[in-house]
């Protein structure tokens, strides 16, 4: 089959690789029909983790199940099924409480494994033909009959729509409530699309690309240039001089300051000072726990100088981690299917696989107008 492997720093190709098949009486065998790039990719993209040559990438991915091994008893060939992209057994001590991003059995000496990911086990990506998805009962969502019309929205199930719902989970955002997001990628736009669905008052956006910013202004939210004004001022602007309600972190440790330079401490502390006292922050954006080719010194050992005396002072709260992508799903797919939710309003581009090199180059530069892009190898 084809599919998109890592070859080194910014360096990915479409190869000819042995076909992903059934390997586990439980597995499920996908036809992916859309898979997506991930912010989370550009981290490996970069060079920026200890991803393996060689590695299928993809873990946002959708397609047309085709085989089932043996000991597979709900899901059937046919179903189209979008796959979360933590992959879990069901029945960890972790898994059992919903928290399917900590899964003990399927990464073992750590929590939480992944398709096609640094750190996440050995799993294949989904930036393919087919994939091979373990425990398929556990982890195969299956879609309504309206499948193949929204499978653009659909898609965002696998990982961008319950990650950015998850970061207003972790801060803990109630209806009423005014809500500042860091971040205008596919993440802090689903962040700001949640915080709306959930009932806010009022939704702040952070980012300096205009494109982003536009559309987070589209789905009514304010949007907030950080390369013109000090981003914090403008947050307490819109707040009475008082800061949010609450505070969701979608950049992580590659943040920049308005200059273009990496700043793996800078929308922490400005989330610190943008959020009211006894507020809360949920923490999506991903941090490392070592990152040798940063410049940043505490950086390297996977630190950041933190203002943990203000956080302590103003009494805030703070959740953090992988998203725990199937505790979501079925819900924020009832709202697709209901007409409800249309997540598909931040996808830019729809390529075929072999487009796929060319457009990790362009969205890895966050060239204006590529803000989300959806591959579909079976086309
Ligand atoms: P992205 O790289 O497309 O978007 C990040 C955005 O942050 C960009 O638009 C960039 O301009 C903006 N930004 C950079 N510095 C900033 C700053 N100082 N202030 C405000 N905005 C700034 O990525 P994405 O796909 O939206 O993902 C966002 C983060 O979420 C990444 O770290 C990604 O790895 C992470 N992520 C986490 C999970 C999870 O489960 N925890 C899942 C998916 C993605
Ligand atoms: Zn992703």
């Amino acid at each position: 089959m084809k599919a998109l492997v890592y070859n080194g720093p910014r360096n990915v190709s479409v190869k000819e690789v042995a076909d992903a098949k059934i390997e586990h009486p439980m597995d499920v065998l996908v036809k992916i029909t859309t898979t997506n790039i991930c912010g989370s990719d550009l981290h490996m993209y970069e060079g920026r983790t200890n991803v393996e040559a060689g590695k299928i990438l993809g873990h946002e991915n959708l397609g047309e199940v085709i085989e089932i091994g043996d000991a597979v008893a709900r899901v059937k060939i046919g179903d189209m099924v979008c796959l979360p992209f933590n992959i879990s057994c069901g029945f960890c001590m972790n898994c059992e409480r919903g928290l399917t991003g900590f899964c003990l059995t399927l990464n073992p000496g750590t929590a939480g494994a992944a398709y096609g990911y640094a750190g996440m086990g050995p799993y294949s990506g989904g930036q393919a033909e087919y994939l091979r998805v373990p425990y398929g009962d556990v982890n195969c969502l299956v879609l309504p009959d309206d499948a193949g019309e929204k499978e653009n929205d659909y898609v965002m199930l696998a990982d961008i729509f319950p990650t950015g719902y998850e970061s207003t989970e972790l801060a803990g955002v109630k209806p009423g409530e005014t809500v500042v997001v860091y971040g205008a990628g596919p993440v802090g736009l689903m962040a700001a699309y949640s915080a709306f669905i959930k009932g806010a008052s009022k939704v702040m956006v952070v980012d300096r690309l205009p494109d982003r910013l536009k559309l987070a202004e589209k789905i009514g939210a304010i949007p907030i240039d950080y390369s013109k004004e000090s981003p914090v001022e403008q947050i307490l602007q819109f707040t009475g001089g008082e800061g949010a309600d609450r505070g969701c972190e979608c950049v992580g440790y590659q943040a920049h300051d308005s200059e273009g330079n990496e700043q793996p401490n800078l929308t922490m502390n400005q989330l610190v000072r943008s959020v009211k006292p006894t507020g809360g922050i949920g923490v999506i954006g991903v941090f490392v726990p070592e990152d040798p080719k940063a410049s940043d010194k505490l950086e390297k050992k996977g630190q950041i100088a933190f203002d943990l005396g203000l956080f302590f002072s103003k009494g805030l709260k703070m959740g953090s981690g992988q998203a725990n992508v199937k505790k979501y799903n079925r819900h924020l797919c009832n709202l697709i299917h209901e007409g409800k939710a249309k997540p598909s309003f931040i996808v830019s581009h729809q390529l075929s696989l072999k487009e796929a090199p060319d457009a990790y180059k362009h969205f890895d530069a966050r060239e204006k107008g590529w803000t989300k892009v959806l591959l579909k190898p079976a086309e």
